[in-house]
Order: structure tokens, then C-alpha cells, then sequence
């Protein structure tokens, strides 16, 4: 680490509520937490930040028991207050935006204006909860029964488990929080391992505003692997819903964890995300759209672009264009503005990615550029990486967590729909076109099978005001904007007898 981004940093850590050892486990209050400590460790640097003490079998206990607590206060005031508490919240989070933004990209890595990108996501995801606090609808229906009235209401749900992954170390907290907190539930946060410290600076702030507020404690906090946290939270029937963010072997324990007990989960895993580019598209949208889809966050987003596929026509000269844009990409200290791409998050990233670089040599795969580890610097620098693909090579159907994008060749449309539903995860993807049938043909009912299609628009940078996330092993789940709110709320068909009869449904006669 500098000395300059050592300085930076401490003050960063000291404006937001972090010490050089820290607990790790928020039950309404900071507990002297017993598990182990971990360290945070500085992806640009290697250099460690802070620690922080995990959270032991009877801190869990006591977070659960507040957030019980918390719900059973909370689920009592009206939605509207609650969405002022969420309101207040964001305020909160604008004064803060700079040095959590900044954070981020300390703790994760990705660029700053990424970092403070996602900060500014955290807020606009609790606007978007303050409107639908007043908009929590349920439908009227007519009575088959005379003087009966019928409907369904929504009632808070209970305290929701919300585990997140180290890429979207806070942005995937608020897409949770903020609507779960309109809906009347309390939270426990379970977040990566790897990126601790926003999780506390997060926590500080939300309980600030809610003592404030003098609001019930809501927002909750247990840091700890799987075994300390993860797997007593979908174990615990105190917990309805747990929300889990991260790579579809931990969706496939957690999902068969609550199904078990047969609670709800909602899972936002892995993705694979391809984007078509046709001989009519657009090539310098097409150029830009790729670059920061599969280049952006250093290839460490859900949505990154990992596979690409060029219609023979424009393939030559895409390839060209993509050969002469790649080295031009600025790599470096994430916090520099003019930085475009960032570190991977630690050793184990650069690991997987050499290996799956491996796979593509053995399985005749070709890199046209990049695959190299940064040497010349400390940290966990990468070069962005193209490889001339072939859709029999089983390395293409994985997610590695890293900059590679794999490059295919197709001849019709029909063709490259089969190629890029092939794969086993379904989150975003992407057509370039000027063709209206292209589009349309892609967005079908038999075109793209993801959760996010888009037309023009590269596949990662979604707007929270749509439903996001995705099909098949990336696990169905919902969050952010549209309706996705009904997940963290019961839904209660209500009938009420207004006359002074007693006339059954169906026609039924029970007469005595
Ligand atoms: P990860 O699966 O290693 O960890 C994610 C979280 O799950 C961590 O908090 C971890 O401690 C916890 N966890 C792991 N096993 C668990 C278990 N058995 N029970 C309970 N908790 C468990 O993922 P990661 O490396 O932090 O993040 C990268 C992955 O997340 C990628 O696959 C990426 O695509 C995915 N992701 C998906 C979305 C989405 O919205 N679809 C968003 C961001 C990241």
C-alpha cells in the first residue's frame, strides 16, 4: 500500500465508525463478539485494513433473539412510517456516499466510481422503498356469496436472513434491506467474509438513524463463515426467508437447507451472460457495450459479459477492434480516476482464473490477448483476457469469477439462441442489432431463457426499478424494483360476512 492510500485510508476507516479491531456482530447493540478475527485485506495492495471478531454460537443466538424482538415492534407501525425511517436512511447515506463509496473500492477492489456507484445504489433502492411503503397492494375480489366481501393483504413477514457476496460488498445488502424494511420485517446480515468493514461502516450508519429515530433495532448484523452464521441462519425457524447472494454451490446448500424446513428462499447465483453481436449492429455501441461489460469490476460481477458472440460478417473486424482496445485499459490503483480496471479480489481469484485459463489450453481453446498475472506490482492485478472459443469446450459453460471473455463465431440467429441458452445459468443477456426482427426474435418467448434481456444495452448496469435476477442454476430469485417486494411480506386471502346468513362456497347445503 502507498503511504498516501495508508493515510487515506485510516481517516476513511475512522470517519465511518472503524477501528483497527472491531466486533463483528450488531444485535441492537455492539457485542463483544467471541468467535475468531479475520482480517480485511486490501485487494490493491495485499496489505491488511482491519479486523474484526466473529461471531460466536451465543452471539448468533443473541441477534436472532433481538431481531425477533425488533420484527415484533416493527411489523406494528404503519408501512408509511416505516418508509420514513428508509427515507431518513437514504439521507443518511448521501452524506456518507464518498467515503463508503471509497471503501468499497478499498475493501473489494472495483474502480472508485464504481465504489461510489454503488453507494448511489443503495440509495436510489431506498427511494424506490419509501414510494412502494405507500403502495404495498392487495387485490379486491367479488364474493361468490352474497354480503361477503373478499381480499388479500400483505403482512410483514419475520426477520429475514440476508447473506451477500464480496463483488456487491453493500449494494446487494439495500436492494434486501431497504424494500424488506418497508415491508415490516428486521434483518440479520450475513456478509462475505472477504469484505467485513463495509458491512460495519453500513451497520453504523443504519443504527444511527434508527436510535435516532428510536425505531426498533432492524438491521442486524452477525459476520462469519458459513458454519458460525450462514448455516445456523437457514437452520433456525425463526427465520422465514433467507435471501442469499453468491455462487450456485452455496445457493444449492442454502436453498436445500429451507427447503428442508420449508421456509422461503430467495437466490440471486451465479451467471454466464452472453451478448450477440449481428452483422447490422451498431459496431462502436457495440465496442463500448462489450468493453465495460466484460472488462467493468475487473470481470467480478453477476452480470460480467463472459461470452461473446460475433455473426461472421463483422467478426474479423470486432476481433480487430477488441485487439487494439484491450491494451489500452488502464489497470491500476482502483482509487485513481483514471483507473478502469481494478485488482481481483485475493490469491484464490488469480487461482481460479490461471486455472480455468488451464482448461481453455487443454480443451483447444486460443488466448488472442491477456491471461498474464501482474507481477511488476503488489496486490492482485490481471490482464483482461480474449479467448478464441468453440462452444464444444466445457470450460465456456462455468462461471470463473474473473476478466475472460470467450469469443465465438455464428452464422444465423437461429443458431447463436441455441449456443447462448446452452449454458446451465440464466441471468443477463444481450443482442446488438439495428434489425427490429433480431431484437424482437431474441426478446421471445423462445429467444433468450435469462432473467434480464436486453437490446443494445450491455449485460451488466442494471436499473433497480425492474425485477432483477435470473433462470436455471442462478436460481430464480427476485429483487430491487416491479413486484419483487412480495417475497418479504405473507400474503392473507381475507372473507368477510357481512350479512346474517351463512351461505358456503360452491353451494354446499350443511344443514342440521
Ligand atoms: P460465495 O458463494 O463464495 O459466497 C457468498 C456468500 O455465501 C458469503 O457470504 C459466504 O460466506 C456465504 N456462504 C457460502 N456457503 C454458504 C452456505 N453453505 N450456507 C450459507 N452461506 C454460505 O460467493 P462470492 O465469491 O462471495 O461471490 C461471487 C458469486 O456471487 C458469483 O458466483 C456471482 O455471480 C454471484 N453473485 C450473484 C449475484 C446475483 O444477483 N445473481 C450478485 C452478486 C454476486
Amino acid at each position: 500500500m502507498s503511504v498516501e492510500t495508508a493515510t487515506a485510508s485510516s481517516a476513511l476507516l475512522e470517519s465511518l465508525g472503524i477501528e483497527a479491531e472491531n466486533s463483528g456482530v450488531f444485535a441492537g447493540r455492539w457485542l463483544d463478539s467471541s468467535g475468531p478475527a479475520i482480517t480485511s485485506i486490501e485487494p490493491a495492495s495485499g496489505a491488511p485494513v482491519a479486523s474484526v471478531r466473529t461471531a460466536g454460537p451465543e452471539d448468533f443466538e443473541e441477534v436472532v433473539r433481538v431481531s425477533v424482538e425488533a420484527f415484533e415492534a416493527w411489523r406494528t407501525w404503519p408501512a408509511p412510517k416505516r418508509g420514513e425511517i428508509v427515507r431518513l436512511l437514504a439521507d443518511e447515506l448521501r452524506r456518507n456516499k464518498d467515503s463508503l463509496g471509497r471503501l468499497v473500492t478499498v475493501e473489494m477492489g472495483k474502480v472508485v466510481s464504481e465504489g461510489l456507484g454503488e453507494v448511489q445504489e443503495m440509495i436510489d433502492m431506498a427511494d424506490l422503498a419509501v414510494g412502494m411503503s405507500r403502495q404495498l397492494y392487495g387485490l379486491s375480489m367479488h364474493s361468490e356469496r352474497p354480503q361477503h366481501r373478499m381480499y388479500e393483504q400483505w403482512h410483514p413477514l419475520g426477520p429475514v436472513g440476508i447473506i451477500t457476496a464480496f463483488n456487491f460488498p453493500v449494494a446487494v445488502w439495500a436492494w434486501n434491506a431497504m424494500v424488506a424494511a418497508v415491508c415490516g420485517d428486521s434483518m440479520i446480515w450475513k456478509p462475505s467474509e472477504k469484505t467485513p468493514l463495509t458491512a460495519l461502516a453500513v451497520t453504523h450508519i443504519a443504527a444511527k438513524v434508527l436510535a435516532d429515530a428510536g425505531a426498533p433495532p432492524i438491521f442486524n448484523l452477525a459476520i462469519g463463515n458459513r458454519h458460525q452464521v450462514g448455516e445456523p441462519m437457514t437452520a433456525d425457524p425463526r427465520i422465514p426467508l433467507v435471501s442469499a447472494t453468491g455462487s450456485v454451490s452455496m445457493g444449492r446448500a442454502v436453498g436445500q437447507a429451507m427447503a428442508k424446513r420449508l421456509g422461503r428462499s430467495l437466490l440471486e447465483l451465479g451467471g454466464n451472460n452472453g451478448l450477440i453481436a449481428m452483422d447490422d449492429a451498431d459496431l462502436d455501441l457495440t465496442l463500448r457495450g462489450v468493453l465495460f461489460a466484460a472488462v467493468g469490476t475487473a470481470g467480478q460481477r453477476c452480470t460480467s459479459l463472459r461470452r461473446l458472440f460475433l455473426q461472421k460478417g463483422i467478426a474479423a473486424e470486432m476481433k480487430a477492434r477488441l485487439l487494439k482496445a484491450y491494451p489500452s485499459i488502464s489497470i491500476g490503483d482502483p482509487l485513481d480516476e483514471g483507473t478502469v480496471m481494478g485488482p481481483l479480489v485475493d490469491q484464490g481469484a488469480i487461482d481460479d482464473m490461471m486455472a480455468a485459463l488451464d482448461k481453455v489450453r487443454d480443451q483447444g481453446g486460443t488466448v488472442l490477448y491477456g491471461g498474464k498475472v501482474l507481477q511488476d506490482r503488489s496486490g492482485y492485478f490481471v490482464e483482461p483476457t480474449l479467448v478464441e472459443a468453440s462452444a464444444h469446450m466445457p470450460i465456456t459453460c462455468d462461471e470463473t469469477f474473473a476478466p475472460i471473455l470467450y469469443i465465438f463465431e455464428f452464422e444465423t440467429l437461429e443458431e447463436v439462441i441455441e449456443m447462448h441458452n446452452s449454458v446451465p445459468q440464466g441471468l443477463s443477456s444481450a443482442i446488438f442489432t439495428m434489425n427490429m426482427r433480431s431484437a424482437e426474435r431474441f426478446l421471445s418467448a423462445s429467444g433468450s431463457d435469462c432473467g434480464i434481456a436486453n437490446v443494445n444495452i450491455g449485460t451488466s448496469g442494471a436499473e433497480i426499478g425492474g425485477a432483477f435476477g435470473g433462470e436455471k442454476e442462478t436460481g430464480g430469485g427476485r429483487e430491487a424494483g416491479s413486484d419483487s417486494w412480495k417475497i418479504y411480506m405473507r400474503r392473507q386471502t381475507c372473507t368477510l360476512n357481512y350479512g346474517e346468513e351463512l351461505p358456503l362456497a360452491q353451494g354446499v347445503e350443511f344443514d342440521i
